[in-house]
């Protein structure tokens, strides 16, 4: 075992004694579960999974499918479109409230119930099935694999699902939903329905953490900007009525399902997924939460510590036949300019007028246009002739 996977091993082993939580009940299959199982999965950038505990367990996804439907959605109409009949605010209200706002009839945001329904119903397809395979394609693609539904959680979901109605009916008598109410609502419970596994969620959450890139799969799923707005929805409303506590002791864009697993993404870093059922009062699972918490804290995972790479790029000073040539590699962000002009304007000092001095920014991984503008333009203050290799 390597050494990565013992620590995902000694992390899983000290929240296997919380005994706290229930399953949730109010889905009769649900109930179910087996409150023992523990299971937790990391993927990195090089897509390599590591799981330890249950990983082989499936269960199915929930609230875990709203962040990829919101996804979906918003590839199918843009963003726009999509907040105009969904709001971006957290509740702070539990995930079935009826927080919808009172003039519009439009809920609060796309991870709690109502706002998913609402998200769902913006799906293209004829009916239930043609919106379900949609929808189950994107999420296959997002875990590298295909997924299927379980008919009886659906169907327990479905026979018990009077809240959920209920809430498509108010929202359809605003036109917030334009189809009807139980194509919004099967197309809904099918999709929470989708049976996976904590690796299956991991790769997910890794999809999104590499800007709709999956890792393992080498695919693009949705483009960057698909996947940087649902993070930052997850940012703020994935863990419900705890979702603020979580961004102050965990600071990672999260969602969880009621299944009793958690997605967390570590943007550029990693996808994590935990699941146990047994779930606490705000319907996230309580050794799901732990474990991230736990792991967060010891890998430096917080979204808001500081990052040294992006104020501090790679710089090297190389003498070629040309002359100096200053090399940049990694990312360059804006903040990291004024390293790089420091080593910029040193150099200069010690050229003679009209020299030709090269700023090779061809290894560079990612660089922000407005870096490499400053840059241009520091040069042109200079006596110096300029080279650029991008
Ligand atoms: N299918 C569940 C519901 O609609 C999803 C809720 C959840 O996972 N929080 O109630």
């Amino acid at each position: 075992m390597d050494t990565i996977t013992e620590l995902l091993r000694g992390a899983l082993e000290e929240v296997r004694s919380l005994g706290d939580g229930a399953t949730a009940s109010y889905i009769p299959e649900l109930a179910q579960a087996d409150p023992e199982r523990l299971a937790l999965s990391v993927v990195g950038p090089r897509g390599r999974v590591r799981s330890v505990g249950d990983e082989d367990a499936e269960f199915t996804i929930q609230s875990m499918s709203k962040p990829f439907v919101l996804a979906l959605a918003l590839v199918e109409h843009g963003r726009d479109a999509v907040f105009a009949k969904v709001g971006a605010e957290p509740s702070g209200e539990p995930f079935n409230a009826i927080s919808l706002e009172a003039d519009t009839g439009r809920p609060a945001n796309p991870l709690i119930n109502a706002g998913a329904i609402a998200t769902t119903a913006l799906i293209g397809g004829d009916d239930v099935d043609a919106r379900t395979a949609r929808i189950v394609e994107l999420l296959s693609a997002f875990a590298g694999r295909s997924l299927w539904i379980d008919e009886s959680v659906y169907a327990s979901e479905s026979s018990t699902g009077d809240r959920n109605r209920a809430l498509a009916h108010l929202m359809r008598s605003y036109g917030v939903i334009d189809v009807s109410v139980d194509l919004a609502v099967e197309t809904y419970f099918r999709q929470c329905s989708a049976l996976v596994t904590v690796r299956d969620l991991a790769v997910m959450a890794s999809t999104l953490a590499f800007g709709g890139w999956n890792p393992v799969t080498g695919e693009r799923v949705v483009g960057e900007s698909v996947a940087r707005d649902v993070l930052s929805i997850m940012a703020s409303c994935g863990m419900y009525d705890y979702s603020g506590q979580w961004m102050l002791r965990v600071g990672l864009p999260a969602k969880s399902g009621v299944s009793g697993g958690i997605i967390a993404v570590a943007p550029s870093q990693f996808g994590v997924a935990a699941f146990s059922p047994r779930l606490d009062e705000h319907g996230n699972s309580v050794r799901a939460v732990a474990i991230v918490e736990q792991l967060s804290e010891r890998l430096g995972m917080h979204l808001l510590e500081p990052h040294e790479s992006l104020a501090a790029p790679a710089v090297s000073v190389e003498g070629t036949a040309e002359g100096p040539t200053i090399r940049l590699s990694g990312e360059l962000g804006f903040a990291g300019t004024e390293r790089v002009m420091l080593v910029l304007r040193e150099l200069a000092s010690g050229m003679p007028e009209g020299a030709t001095l090269t700023l090779d920014a061809r290894e560079l991984a990612r660089t922000h246009p407005a870096a490499l503008a400053v840059l241009e333009g520091e040069f042109e203050g200079l006596p110096l002739g300029l080279r650029l290799q991008t």
